[in-house]
């Protein structure tokens, strides 16, 4: 069995988790829908939610894995995503991760089709839109291993082990030259830096799946402001799965 996965450690990234499942179901995935929660950190409301939410939550408190890396992209919330390494022990075929801010706008469940062919040893993704030649860490494809999980986790004990302080400088590392690259449609991250409109506007109805990447996330915005990064694609699903929950 393969399943779609994500990493929740604390309430911030809380409506991101909840729309995520909301879509990956209303887009008909047939895959068991998990999530790794530090369970610590959200409240009995939440935790309810969630579990209405996902297929299974998978309980990490007392297994964190926190980067030893300085931070160096100004972002330190980011050291506990080293946590999503814990997938790599699940016995699962093949693992589709998702960050909590992305937002599926079609079925991916033909990736699990292009997986099958990885080896444990390689990992699949799309093209990091800050520096092409390595992948983002927001999509990621691959096939759980018991020896690299315990090759991965002890890689990233080492105190140069990430060129960021993240996972996806650890990632990227890990799995040089081992990277089955998809395309960059499966993990669009629009951005008031992006320049390319043109092609957001040439290949926007092929889009698989947007990233909010970056330190504001479209619920901590209001839903009619920055069109141009696409926060109101988001909160429409948010409110299908807020009207839902509250009827
Ligand atoms: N995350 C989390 N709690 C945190 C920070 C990150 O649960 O305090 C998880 C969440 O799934 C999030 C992912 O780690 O989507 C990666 O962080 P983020 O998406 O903010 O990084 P970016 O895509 O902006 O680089
Ligand atoms: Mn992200």
């Amino acid at each position: 069995m393969s399943a779609i996965a994500t990493l929740l450690t604390n309430e911030s990234y809380l409506p991101g988790a909840l729309t995520l499942a909301h879509t990956l179901r209303s887009l008909g995935t047939q895959y068991p829908v998990v999530v790794l929660l530090d369970e610590t950190q959200v409240s009995d409301r939440s935790l309810q939610l969630l579990e209405a939410a996902y297929d299974r939550i998978i309980p990490i408190s007392d297994r964190l894995v926190t980067s030893p890396v300085d931070d160096r992209l100004g972002r330190p919330e980011l050291a506990v995503t080293f946590s999503k390494l814990l997938l790599w022990n699940e016995s699962y075929d093949q693992i589709l991760y998702l960050d909590t801010d992305v937002l599926p706008l079609a079925n991916v469940d033909h990736l699990f089709d292009e997986g099958a062919a990885l080896t444990p040893r390689q990992i699949a993704a799309s093209p990091d839109s800050g520096w092409p030649d390595i992948f983002n860490s927001g999509v990621l494809l691959f096939k759980p291993d018991p020896q690299v999980y315990s090759d991965l986790v002890e890689f990233a004990s080492g105190s140069d082990s990430s060129f960021d302080g993240a996972d996806q400088g650890l990632l990227n590392e890990f799995f040089a030259g081992n990277w089955h690259r998809l395309p960059f449609l499966y993990n669009v991250t629009p951005t008031e830096s992006y320049q390319y409109v043109p092609a957001f506007h040439r290949f926007f109805k092929d889009i698989k799946i947007l990233h909010y990447i970056g330190q504001i996330k479209p619920w901590h915005s209001s839903t009619n402001i920055d069109h141009f990064r696409f926060h109101h694609l988001w909160w429409d699903r948010f409110s299908e799965f807020f009207d839902k929950e509250t009827k």
